[in-house]
């Protein structure tokens, strides 16, 4: 029999028939923002998410998913699965009313068979995104009408899908619809729920056979594949995890594993993404990795640490979100990129590119650059990041499975109602301070999760000091009072990474450092505040490192300053690294792009001089893996 004691009393946790999962989701609203975190929420709803209805016809008035003629596909509810999230987060009224604007026509959408949505839309793929968006509204509001709503969908789906089977997109990405059939199983006694998530995985792709046999180990050809598609692969990260919920089977756990290896090894980015521009793209760091997959490979990740608790989700999800997701905005987030590039030294507009089959709009910065897709699905990462920073624990307490600064209140052993305070500045600092608030003392466990990377960190709880292992959570227990205070430390060591063709990558804990390029905006369409820019260098960017690869401490300087606003931008930077670095006069542009790296180590005669290098999270232009010079 399947055991009971694996979860949460107080939240819905996976129940049987589903496998138990390690972790609970809070509900939206249980964790605020706080500190920086909330400072670059308010900075993405005073760009393009809180404008972009004032001038995109695609979520103006017009849209489908408003009742009108407009858009009618997956970009009504792409936007909606970030502008819930975000308003509710910010408890920001306009953006709420918003929200429910779309929220009320989307809800009183169905039909008399369980369908809902536009009348022009026949595709199942775009509802399983409104479901996503959906159980966050139910989160937030406990508005009635979700769960019939939900509830006759999904008897929709189990009477239908027989007879009108997933096509094109929904068959990979089917996992998106069964999430929320799961949700809605944990939440109510429907028997329709998950007989639709397991008739959606078997007409669904077999993306745990796809990982596990992995055949796609080379740059993709310009035809397209959906096997390939970078977007299909970020979000199918976490879709044998969902296979493993459903089935119990052993398999499916560890193609999750499976997946993450593969995807590094062949097509493995120093930021932790992985390249496609559109389709997988191999280790180059001048190839592409689109916005929606960023997005969408931290969504996977959250749901994995919600399902499989692995602190190495953690890590990946920090790595990802602090280095790939603010590089490829604009620092006030009125404009973004289609593909980003680890070694990304010019944006042009131009033919003559690197990708794969993007277009040659691809890395300029602007609101909709190549395409659509990312203008309206970008706004749910920096929201679901701060939405899931915390989750509570099988042994009805609380883990804090990725660090940034917020105020989680939720419900603990006992039923009592705590509030923890978590000030830091991290990623840009070591530490991090957590202030227990509780109206009575109350005992309840804290687990805490320590990255992989640091060294000698520690916790410190009531005047006890306590050694914390990388890679692990460490659970606190006691009887905690009003304003106990857990100190934490986690010291940031400096490390060299050899990537593409021998060449030298560093970080420093949580985040990559690059050095950033004199840049120069020019305007290629629209008005400002919303327009369209190409990126020119106005500096020298093809430097080779001198670094000690196995000591890469003796080798850098670190210089910190207070953090800028916004902190994701040149100026922002709060962290400097300072290396030693020679032209490397051969390595050039070549299609617009760095051209292909030398292979390391090479060898320069230029002078030597001294490379400043920034968190790559605050660069727009820049260089992120060098040359290695053959000196040390
Ligand atoms: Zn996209």
């Amino acid at each position: 029999m399947e055991a009971t004691v694996n979860m949460n009393s107080f939240y819905p946790a996976n129940k049987a028939p589903l496998k138990p999962s390690a972790f609970c989701s809070l509900p939206l609203g249980a964790i605020l923002p706080k500190g920086w975190l909330r400072r670059q929420l308010q900075i993405q709803a005073d760009g393009l998410t809180g404008h972009l209805h004032e001038f995109w016809p695609d979520l103006g008035a017009d849209s489908g998913w408003l009742g009108g003629c407009g858009e009618s596909w997956e970009r009504g509810p792409y936007y909606l699965d970030g502008l819930v999230p975000i308003a509710f987060l910010l408890q920001d009224d306009a953006l709420i009313r918003r929200a429910k604007q779309w929220m009320n026509w989307m809800l009183e959408s169905q039909k008399g068979n369980g369908w809902f949505g536009p009348e022009r839309n026949n595709d199942w793929w775009p509802l399983g995104v409104a479901l996503k968006a959906m159980t966050q509204f139910y989160e937030a509001t406990a508005d009635g009408r979700v769960m019939p709503l939900m509830q006759r969908f999904f008897e929709c789906v189990s009477r239908d899908l027989p007879s009108r089977p997933l096509e094109s997109w929904a068959v990979y990405r089917w996992a998106d619809t069964a999430i929320s059939a799961i949700w809605l199983a944990n939440r109510t006694s429907d028997k329709n729920a998950l007989k639709a998530a397991h008739m959606l995985m078997r007409q669904g792709y077999d993306w745990a056979r796809n990982f596990v046999t992995f055949a796609y180990k080379e740059r993709s050809s310009g035809y397209f594949q959906h096997e390939t598609h970078v977007v299909n692969n970020a979000m199918a990260v976490k879709t044998p995890g969902i296979s493993y919920a459903l089935t119990g089977d052993e398999f499916f756990r560890e193609a999750v594993y499976k997946a993450i290896e593969n995807l590094d090894r062949f097509h493995g980015q120093v930021t932790g993404v992985f390249s496609g521009d559109e389709h997988l793209a191999g280790l180059n760091p001048s190839q592409g990795t689109e916005l929606c997959a960023v997005a969408e490979y931290m969504f996977s990740l959250e749901v994995l640490l919600e399902l499989l608790g692995d602190p190495i989700f953690g890590d990946r999800l920090e790595k990802i979100a602090f280095n790939a997701l603010p590089a490829t905005f604009s620092p006030d987030m009125w404009a973004h990129q289609y593909d980003q590039q680890a070694n990304q030294v010019l944006c042009k507009n131009d033919e003559d590119n690197w990708w794969v089959n993007n277009g040659p709009e691809s890395n300029t910065f602007g609101v909709e650059p190549n395409f659509g897709c990312c203008t309206a699905n970008m706004h749910q990462a920096w929201p679901k990041l701060a939405s899931h920073l915390w989750m509570a624990t099988p042994d009805d307490g609380l883990a804090a499975v990725v660090w940034a600064p917020c105020t989680v209140n939720a419900v603990v052993r006992g039923g009592a109602q705590v509030k923890i305070e978590v000030d830091t500045n991290y990623p840009f600092e070591e530490t991090a301070a957590l202030t227990i608030r509780v109206s009575e003392p109350v005992a309840f466990p804290i687990h805490l999760r320590c990255p992989i990377w640091s060294k000698d960190a520690f916790a410190s709880a009531a005047g006890k000091k306590k050694d914390l292992i990388p890679g692990t959570f460490t659970m606190i227990e006691r009887e905690w009072k009003d304003g106990d205070t857990i100190e934490l430390t986690f010291p940031m060591p400096t490390a060299a990474e050899r990537r593409f063709r021998g060449s030298v990558s560093l970080t420093r804990g949580p985040l990559v450092y690059s050095m950033p390029i004199g840049e120069k905006w020019v305007k290629y369409r629209g008005e400002e505040p919303h327009a369209d820019y190409e990126i020119y260098p106005t500096t020298q960017w093809n430097y080779g490192l001198s670094v000690n690869i196995y000591h890469p401490e003796e080798s850098v300087q670190i210089q910190t300053k207070p953090m800028g606003d916004p902190v994701f931008s040149p100026d922002g930077a709060p962290i400097e690294m300072f290396v030693k670095g020679r032209i490397v006069p051969e390595w050039q542009i070549e299609h617009n792009a760095a051209g292909l790296l030398p292979e390391s180590p090479v060898k320069s005669s230029e002078p030597l001089q001294t490379v400043k290098l920034i968190p790559y999270g605050c660069t727009n232009l820049r260089v992120t893996e060098f040359p290695l010079l053959d000196e040390i």
